[in-house]
């Protein structure tokens, strides 16, 4: 195992997310919200997404999983620790 610990969870500040121009988020926002619609949960600060979700938004922004993480990390959606969780990809 890692001495860092286990691989972080991809946590999606939401209430960043909401402050953000819809022409950089609107695509993250959009999938967020149909993320919690399905799992039918609307009452999180954050949202907490799967690795293989990361992968289907860096096709949608036509970046790599970790330029995207890069940038969700500036516009301060992401925490910097979910670096450590694109390493694996
Ligand atoms: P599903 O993928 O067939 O998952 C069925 C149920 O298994 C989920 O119900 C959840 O209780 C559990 N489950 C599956 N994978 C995980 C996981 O990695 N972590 C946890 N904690 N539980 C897991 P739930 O939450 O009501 O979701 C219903 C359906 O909504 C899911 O069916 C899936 O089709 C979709 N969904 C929900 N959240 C996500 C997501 O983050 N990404 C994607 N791609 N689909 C999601
Ligand atoms: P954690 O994963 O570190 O999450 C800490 C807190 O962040 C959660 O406290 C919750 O308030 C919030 N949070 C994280 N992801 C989401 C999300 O996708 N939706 C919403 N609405 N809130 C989120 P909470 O709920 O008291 O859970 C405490 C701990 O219990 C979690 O720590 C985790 O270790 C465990 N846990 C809760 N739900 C699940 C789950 O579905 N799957 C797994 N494996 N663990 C869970
Ligand atoms: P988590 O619940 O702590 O799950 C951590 C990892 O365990 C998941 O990473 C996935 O690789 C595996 N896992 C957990 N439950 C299942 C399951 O039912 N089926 C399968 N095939 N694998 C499972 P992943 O996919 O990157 O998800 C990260 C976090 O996103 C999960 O942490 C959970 O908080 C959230 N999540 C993902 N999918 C769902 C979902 O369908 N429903 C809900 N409520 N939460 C989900």
């Amino acid at each position: 195992p890692s001495p860092l610990g286990p691989t972080p969870k991809l946590v999606i500040d939401l209430e960043r997310l909401a402050q953000l121009p819809k022409e950089k988020a609107g695509a993250l926002a959009r999938y967020a919200a149909t993320i919690q619609s399905q799992r039918g949960d609307y009452n999180g600060k954050v949202l907490s997404i799967r690795q293989e979700d990361l992968r289907s938004l860096a096709v949608i922004y036509d970046k790599s999983p970790s330029e995207l993480t890069e940038e969700l990390i500036g516009w301060g959606v992401l925490d910097p620790e979910a670096r450590r969780a694109v390493e694996s990809f």
